[in-house]
This record gives C-alpha cells, structure tokens and sequence, in this order.
C-alpha cells in the first residue's frame, strides 16, 4: 500500500453473532462486524460490532473525526460497539449514522436509543456530546457521500431485513452483503445486480455447505454460495466474512485453502487486514 492509495478497506471485525476472544482465533480475529473504508482521506465505517472500539481509537488520534457509519441493520452483533466508540463522546466529532432495513415502521435513532436504555445499559444516547446525525432510508436507494462516494443499496434475505451496500469512488468498488440467506440452487438476483462487476464482494459465509442444513432460516449463507454470487456477477476480489464464533484458525485456514482453490484469489476476511481494490 502507498501513501497515495485513497479507497481501500480495513477490517476491525469479521465475525458474526457473538466476539470470540482467545488462543484460538487469535489469528483471523475475535471481534464482530466492523470494516473501515478509507476513502478520499475520510472514513467510511460498515457496521457498528466490537471491532469499531479500536477503529475509534485510533481515529481519535488524528484529530476531529466526520465520519459516517452505515448499518446493515440493527441486530446486537452489528451495533453493540458504539457505544464504545470514543468519537461520539466528543462536540467536536461529527457522525452519520445510515440504516435502510427499519422504514416505515421504526427509525435508526429510536432502536439505537433502546439499546442504551436502563437498564440495559448506562449510558443514555444523549450524553453522546457528537454532533449525531440519522439518515433512514429506503432500502435500493442510492446517495452520495461527504467524501465523494457513491452508495448503492440492496435488499438482503435476513429476519428483521438487512440492506447490502456497494461503494463506489474514482472508479472502483466495494460491496458490503452479510446478513443474508441464500436459497439452495438459486442465484440471489438482487445481489447479482448489487455486486456486477465489482473489485471487491465481501460476503456472509457463517456456515459452511456441510453445516448449513442444521441453520436453514437463520438467515445466513456460505462461502460455497458466495463463490457462486461472485462467479455470478464477475466481480473481482471474493472474501468470505462473518466467521461462525466456533470456527477457530485451523478451520479458517481450512475454509481459507478450499474456497480459493475453488475460486482462485479468494480471501478470508481476518482483523488488520486491508484490501485495495
Ligand atoms: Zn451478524
Ligand atoms: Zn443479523
């Protein structure tokens, strides 16, 4: 990477449903959902889990932080870091926090607020001193960002509804789609027309095929499925995201060695790695 390099992706956390600390998975990462997306020197965040704290962190660093968080939806692994995301702590930050999945009936503010509600938790979202600011839209609308990029969003297969994103600058692009259930046999048509032709498509792979009849309905897919999605859409990088908490590196690396056997170029999301596309 060079100093030069303007849209990139890090990732602060790949797993799904619930962080998973420890000897075992110390190599692909414990935390849940969090993806920073440098973009034309601001920061994009894709979702809100454990591994937005030390993305906060280090972003607090670097003086006052603008940035906007977008949400593929609001179940506890994808929200229940920021609270400890110190940006929102200070008047001097801005943040802007998207959501598509809760329209008409509930609003991105009120299922944050209810979070942090005693006693649940301590902390109320208005000691958050942050100039906050919720944007709810309609899942498939597109908008652009203060930074430039261009987001486009699609409809995911996930109880309670998720929204996947595709972000576009200068040319390039990302694609963000976990929650979401694939249906055996078929091709997802609305991720096919998200992801066509882009650089990189990170994607729910929380079980694998073998695994995934004991969870069917639980709305989450496979890195099998995703080859597909990819093969699909002829996008570029494939990377499989949303580890299972139980899926420790020696089967990480296993899933690693099959899936881009499969599909050559395949990359397993794991903490601290960053993708230029
Ligand atoms: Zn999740
Ligand atoms: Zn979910």
């Amino acid at each position: 990477m060079t100093a030069d390099d303007n849209f990139y992706a890090r990732f602060w956390g790949v797993r799904g449903s619930i962080p998973c600390p420890g000897p075992s998975t110390v190599r692909y990462g414990g935390n849940t959902s969090c993806i920073e997306i440098h973009c034309n020197g601001s920061t994009i965040i894709l979702d809100a889990g454990t591994g937005i704290r030390e993305l906060g962190d280090m972003l607090m660093k670097n003086g006052p932080v603008d940035t906007d968080i977008l949400f593929t939806h609001t179940h506890f692994d994808h929200i229940v870091g920021l609270p400890f995301f110190a940006p929102v702590y200070s008047a001097d930050n801005t943040v802007r926090l998207w959501s598509g999945h809760l329209v008409p009936e509930h609003s991105l503010e009120e299922v944050l607020c209810e979070m942090l509600m005693a006693p649940l938790f301590p902390i109320p979202m208005d000691i958050m001193a942050a100039d906050k600011v919720f944007n709810d839209f309609k899942c498939g609308e597109s908008f652009t960002l203060k930074c430039g990029a261009v987001v486009k969003t699609g409809p995911l297969n996930h109880p309670n509804r998720a929204t996947g994103y595709r972000i576009e600058f200068d040319g390039h692009s990302i694609c963000y789609v976990t929650d979401t259930e694939h249906v055996e046999g078929q091709l997802d048509q609305n991720i096919v027309d998200l992801i066509a032709g882009a650089d990189i498509f990170i994607y729910d792979c929380t079980y694998t095929e073998e695994e995934y009849p004991n969870y069917k309905g639980w709305g989450h897919s496979t890195w099998e499925a995703g080859v597909a999605l990819a093969d699909a859409a002829n996008v570029g990088t494939f990377v499989v995201f949303h580890h299972e908490p139980t899926h420790d590196d020696a089967f990480m690396d296993a899933i690693a060695a099959q899936a881009s056997a499969k599909r050559p170029g395949t990359v397993v999301a794991q903490e601290g790695m960053v993708l230029t596309p």
